[in-house]
């Protein structure tokens, strides 16, 4: 991607705003925010996002079918299992204007999660206990009326996440698919570049069950979450359900992703049961996996980065190479856009900052968008091209065949 064609600019302005990744993210064109908590993405944190979420896909797709689910819900659904009046979060549309509500007056739930709209799908195609287990995913849009919104992408009205819906027609199918999932889980962290501060700690299950629910907690000082790690059983705890006679060693984190056992809550209000292989009617067992990709990208940010910018694993950087080239010459531009060119060849995506800037822009702006590699084309580098790792202080004077051995 040639920057003086891309969509969206670094800003030079010191504005500041509540949390690193807002003020991060936004100074380096990723985001735009729109009003509290709700935030376009441009070209730059579009790409970003989009990796982080085909990597959940490429791992749930080891385990589940991807649907993609309405965000509109009819009241019904949500009076079917009577959550329309106890969860809190809950947004609904209604008509904005005297006309509209002339042609439709209905009002509708925009979706904080999906088991309204999962249980009654699946429902339409499950009889017997050959047509289980089951389990479907979807990454999408999710509305919640969230009373304090804060941290930038961490916490929105408006965000992404993936949510996935297991059934089954035992307890121990369920518990062992349970368990699969958190391995499922511990890649897709490894992948995104957050499995070592990533651990899994035990949660509140809510109204439906008596058992734990499972939280995967990202250690991170500006998290809104406390976690507790009891050393002799070698066991994380949310600090809401901590033991409170023990002195455990606490620390913050961010939810980036939570397990729950739903029992037979949702199926059971939906009449959704199963004939067995005897014949006669059972219950369904069913779990809910959620991951929320933007949440990720924040608490990235929030972990990885430097006084001059963000600092991108490669699995999830916008580019893995930052090109800048210095000088009109019209040798340095050829060199440039040759590189750039053989660099796309060689199948590595490149953010290529032709742009009509001042040198130290480009280089301030490589560092604040934080992919992997710089290079540097000009007169100086004399034919070669000057490597720099973001992480890194030294630069190298390279061949083109060097640095294919670099990055
Ligand atoms: P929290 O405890 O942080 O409010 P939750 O327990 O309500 O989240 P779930 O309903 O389990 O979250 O949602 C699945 C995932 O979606 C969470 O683990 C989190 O990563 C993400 N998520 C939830 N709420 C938000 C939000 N308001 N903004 C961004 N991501 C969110
Ligand atoms: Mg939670």
């Amino acid at each position: 991607m040639r920057l003086s064609k891309l969509f969206g600019k670094t800003t030079r302005t010191a504005k500041v705003y509540d949390s690193v990744n807002a003020t991060l993210l936004q100074k380096a064109g990723f985001i735009d925010m729109v009003m509290a908590g709700v935030y376009n993405y441009l070209p730059l944190g579009l790409m970003v996002l989009t990796k982080i979420e085909n990597i959940i896909r490429e791992e749930m797709n080891t385990v589940a079918s991807e649907v993609l689910m309405t965000s509109l819900s009819p009241r019904s659904f949500w009076e079917q299992t009577q959550r329309i009046d106890t969860v809190d979060v809950l947004m609904k549309t209604s008509p904005a204007n005297d006309l509209a509500k002339q042609k439709n007056d209905s009002e509708y739930i925009l979706n904080p999660t999906h088991e309204e709209m999962v249980t009654p799908l699946v429902q339409k195609f499950v009889f017997s206990y050959k047509d289980l287990p089951q389990a479907v995913y979807q990454i999408q849009t999710k509305f919640r009326n969230e009373p304090r919104v804060k941290s930038g992408l961490m916490r929105g009205r408006e965000f992404r996440m993936k949510d996935m819906y297991s059934f089954h027609a035992s307890m121990d199918d369920f518990k062992a698919f349970y368990e699969k999932s958190k391995e499922v889980y511990k890649r897709i962290f490894d992948r995104l570049g957050i499995g070592k501060e990533t651990v899994i700690a035990l949660a509140s299950g809510g109204a439906y069950t008596k058992e734990y629910s499972h939280e995967f907690q990202t250690i991170c000082e500006t998290g809104e979450d406390t976690i507790c790690f009891d050393e002799e059983t070698n066991t994380y705890y949310n600090k809401e359900v901590a033991p409170q006679e023990k002195k455990f060693k606490t620390m913050r984190a961010a939810e980036v992703g939570n397990i729950f056992p739903l029992g037979d809550k949702f199926t059971k209000d939906w009449k959704f049961s199963y004939t067995n292989a005897e014949g006669k009617e059972a219950p369904i067992y069913m779990g809910s996996y959620g991951i929320g990709p933007s949440r990720v990208m924040g608490v990235i940010v929030e972990k990885m980065h430097d006084e001059a910018g963000m600092i991108w694993p490669t699995s999830i950087a916008p580019a893995e190479v930052y090109l800048i080239v210095i000088g009109k010459e019209a040798d340095t531009v050829k060199q440039a856009d040759a590189l750039y060119e053989e660099l796309k060849k060689q199948g590595k995506s490149v953010l290529y900052d032709d742009r009509d800037v001042s040198p130290g822009q480009k280089f301030s702006d490589a560092d604040l968008i934080g992919v992997p590699y710089r290079l540097v084309v000009s007169k100086k580098t004399d034919g070669k091209i000057e490597f720099k790792k973001r992480t890194g202080k030294e630069t190298q004077l390279v061949s083109f065949e060097e640095l294919l051995k670099l990055i």
